[in-house]
């Protein structure tokens, strides 16, 4: 079971989680988000020190201090575990401090960026303890490992968490920090912002749970986006590969990355949400439902890079060339439309966009569009089932598009359009796909 930062935001919040995990006598290994917000500031004092303002990142750790301590009169009946925690956190807050003295680089701020679940987990871990439950934190640090090319090192992690767990056997509740993890050099580190869902599949998978649980604040995944389209219903059940292509097309609910591990062992995934825990949520597992779309995704902020050439025409080794520049400059392509004499992707990462401009200019005319939008939409999209693209097509009737991909999976076809034009197209497709429609089977 993972619960993210705002299911564990407040003192009553986590009193809320520890319920909810005990409400049962199954044992289970339970990974904890930083609590809301805290994260964030940890940014913001890394960003102190990196710009060598010690007394900026100083006020804002005091700030930070104060407000951890405010929780902890509400979170504890004992003085006991209240004094306890106390000492806890006055450690964690003085190592923090010591951190503003040395020289700061990367490595420091991963440390800083790791104490925002350390500290979650022993808060929650010693409310259980002084509710009486038999209840253990095994350190995320010693089970979760990255190789030597930052992914997650499966066969590590799968050998240290039944290792953690054989040390400590006959717990109800285990409780882990999620999104810290060590890399192949031994050194603190984390799985990126939002990690900690992915912490929850890598040990699901390690240890063959039984289910995943995801733990949020929204009751599961809609069919489209509830902030531009009204009358979105949730979806029930989702392919791994639907729940992997919807999660990276904005799809906020879960880490792009984390679907994998899981669908590998072939552990099911279940979003739900803390404050209806009684709601069905989300399942995410291997049975693919023939005849359904699912669900439309959209996302912002992309740029569309079309590069246009003679020299393309019947050449071997065009395409090679340009991705070559991509790929120097650690961009990734997300999606891909071609034709004879031209090629046009899409990116989200602008950060060497004039440079890789420049370098394509060497085999063509470039053209480079920004605030456009992918939209995707998810379902069952093979080749040979017939009409569902036209239906996804027919609701762009009234609005431009740059781009179309269709055939890259099973499971999508994608649009580019303006973002200006994103609500319009959003709404249509809901039209076209969900709505008095008897092409489509509704999902079950
Ligand atoms: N606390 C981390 C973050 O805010 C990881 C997570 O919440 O998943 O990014
Ligand atoms: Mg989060």
């Amino acid at each position: 079971m993972k619960f993210g930062g705002t299911s564990v935001g407040s003192a009553q919040r986590m009193k809320d989680v520890s319920k909810l995990i005990t409400a049962d006598s199954e044992q289970k290994i339970v990974v904890l988000s930083a609590m809301s917000g805290t994260t964030n500031t940890l940014v913001e004092i890394s960003d102190y020190l990196y710009k060598k303002n010690p007394e900026g990142a100083y006020n804002v750790i005091n700030q930070l201090e104060r407000k951890y301590m405010d929780h902890l009169t509400e979170l504890y009946a004992t003085n006991e575990w209240r004094q306890k925690t106390e000492q806890f956190l006055k450690e964690e807050f003085s190592y923090l401090r010591s951190l503003t003295k040395t020289l700061f680089t990367s490595f420091e701020e991963k440390v800083i960026l790791a104490q925002g679940e350390i500290i979650s987990t022993n808060m929650v871990t010693n409310y259980l303890l002084e509710q009486g439950v038999k209840a253990v934190l095994l350190p995320a640090l010693d089970m979760i490992r990255t190789d030597k090319n930052a992914e997650p090192d499966l066969a590590y992690i799968r050998e240290h968490t039944d290792i953690q767990l054989q040390a400590n056997p006959d717990y109800d509740i285990y409780i882990t920090q999620g999104f810290i993890c060590r890399n192949a050099y031994g050194e603190i580190d984390n799985l990126q912002r939002g990690g900690s869902d992915y912490t929850a599949c890598l040990i699901g998978a390690a240890i063959e749970a039984e289910e995943i649980q995801i733990w949020t604040d929204i009751d599961g995944m809609h069919n489209n986006d509830p902030r531009f389209v009204e009358g979105t219903e949730p979806v029930r059940q989702l392919y791994f590969e639907e729940a992997a292509e919807l999660a990276y097309f904005g799809a906020k609910i879960l880490h792009p990355t984390c679907i994998q591990p899981a669908k590998f062992a072939g552990v099911p995934v279940r979003l739900l949400n803390t404050m209806d825990p009684a709601a069905p949520g989300t399942i995410i597992n291997n049975k693919m439902h023939r005849g359904t779309i699912k669900a439309v995704a959209a996302k912002d902020n992309i740029i569309c890079i079309g590069i246009q050439s003679s020299r393309m025409l019947l050449a071997h080794g065009f395409l090679r060339k340009v991705f070559e520049i991509f790929e120097t400059y650690k961009t990734s392509i997300d999606m891909i439309a071609t034709s004879e004499v031209g090629v046009s992707v899409t990116i989200d990462n602008r950060a060497h966009l004039a440079t890789i401009v420049d370098e394509l200019k060497k085999y063509g005319t470039v053209t480079v569009e920004e605030r456009m939008c992918i939209i995707c939409v998810v379902g069952d999209l093979a080749s040979q089932n017939i009409g569902f693209e036209t239906l996804a097509m027919d609701a762009f009737k009234q609005v431009p598009v740059r781009m179309v991909s269709y055939g890259g999976s099973e499971h999508n076809i994608s649009f580019v359009v303006a973002e200006a034009d994103k609500q319009r197209a959003l709404q249509a497709l809901q039209r076209t796909l969900f709505t008095y429609n008897d092409h489509i089977r509704r999902p079950a």
